[in-house]
């Protein structure tokens, strides 16, 4: 099978099934003064301080959680509904905490409207804004230190969701002045059941989970010491990455879509280099995952499945995006020359199949 979802979910680096398999000896619990303890102590620091490193802040902003929904529900659920300001493309694990939140409209270039964050902001009842720093779905990058200067000018704090970037981009947490920050271990390459929250040591946040007071009192729960073993070894690889030759594939599979008469959203925008959102006209939704799938090919159809049916994406109908069906093809550093040609022949299938279908 080719695999193009990274977005989803990444391969484990062979250095990641090396560090999780060590640590299943360091069965200490952290908070435990004896030695046993320390000795898993000392792992899970090591890991902070590799996390802090790569994003320029300190260890003391990194707080360990269990997934990145964790992360985004521990900053947004220490407010009020209506003291949220969040855009209305992010990922369900922001937009489904409050649905009644107040959303910042989508333009149709998939960047958030400046000018509706602005007005929002005037109205002096909010406290928080959440934006994400690139789309899960189309790869678009929002202009983050923009939407830190209108937060401040209207004296909120700013969180952003960047599980889709860390990794990809540099990210330098200090000087985008960012409140919050969200990154999860298994979008690089690391294991499932660990990511992070970052935050200004000086904030203290509401936890929703009650308990003893690991992670500073941010985070209640034993560290998940295995799985930041293999966080911190993934940290390690997927700064290794050649993202440029991925981009450089990305650009040949665009140019082939683009070829077969297909649209690439947002293709004229930053977007992260390994995402693609394709849309086809005359073609069934559910029919079109299932090709690929058939011709052993993992796409995803960049929209949530609820019981059996494919509901239409939220990001797209944001943008206005017109009622097209749609795949994401979101490659990794696993993907070669070879399966960005079977992507193409297979793409190729499709719409021939799709026409004679319509006609
Ligand atoms: N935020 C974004 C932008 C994502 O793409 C995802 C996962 O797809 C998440 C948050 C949730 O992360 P996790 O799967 O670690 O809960």
């Amino acid at each position: 099978m080719i695999y193009f979802d990274y977005n989803a979910t990444t391969p484990l680096f062979p250095a990641v099934k090396n560090a999780v398999t060590a640590a299943l000896d360091v069965f200490g619990n952290p908070s435990s003064v004896h030695g046993i303890g320390r000795e898993a102590r000392k792992l899970v620091e090591g890991v902070r301080a590799k996390i802090a490193n790569s994003l320029n802040c300190t260890p003391a902003s990194v707080v360990f959680t269990g997934s990145g929904t964790e992360s985004n529900n521990s900053v947004l659920r220490a407010f009020e509904p209506s003291e949220v300001l969040i855009s209305s493309i992010e990922h369900l694990s922001i937009i489904n905490i409050y649905p009644e939140a107040n959303q910042i409209r989508c333009r149709p270039d998939g960047l958030i409207d400046l000018e509706d964050l602005e007005q929002r902001l005037a109205s002096g009842r909010h406290r928080v804004v959440s934006v994400m720093m690139a789309n899960n779905e189309t790869g678009v990058i929002q202009l983050i230190p923009e939407v830190v200067r209108l937060a401040r000018t209207y004296g909120c704090l700013v969180h952003c969701d960047a599980v889709q970037c860390y990794g990809k981009m540099p990210i330098d947490f200090t000087a985008l002045d960012l409140d919050f920050m969200t990154i999860s271990s298994h979008k690089i390459g690391g294991p499932k059941g660990t990511a992070a929250l970052i935050m200004k040591p000086a904030h203290q946040l509401a936890s929703f989970m009650r308990g003893a007071g690991q992670e500073r009192r941010r985070r209640a729960g034993t560290e998940n010491v295995m799985c930041i073993a293999g966080f911190g070894a993934a940290v390690d690889e997927i700064f290794k990455v050649n993202w440029e030759r991925i981009h450089l594939l990305r650009k040949e599979l665009e140019a082939g879509v683009l070829n077969l008469g297909l649209e690439i959203v947002s293709q004229e925008y930053a977007r992260t280099p390994n995402t693609s959102m394709i849309a086809f006209a005359d073609a069934k939704q559910g029919s079109i995952a299932l090709m690929y799938d058939l011709s052993g090919v993992a796409v995803s159809t960049g929209a949530a499945c609820s019981s059996g049916k494919v509901d239409r994406s939220h990001v797209l109908k944001a943008m206005g995006y017109p009622e097209l069906p749609v795949i994401r093809a979101s490659l990794g550093w696993q993907t070669t020359q070879k399966e960005i040609e079977q992507f193409l022949a297979v793409t190729e299938r499709i719409v021939t199949r799709n026409h004679k279908e319509v006609a």
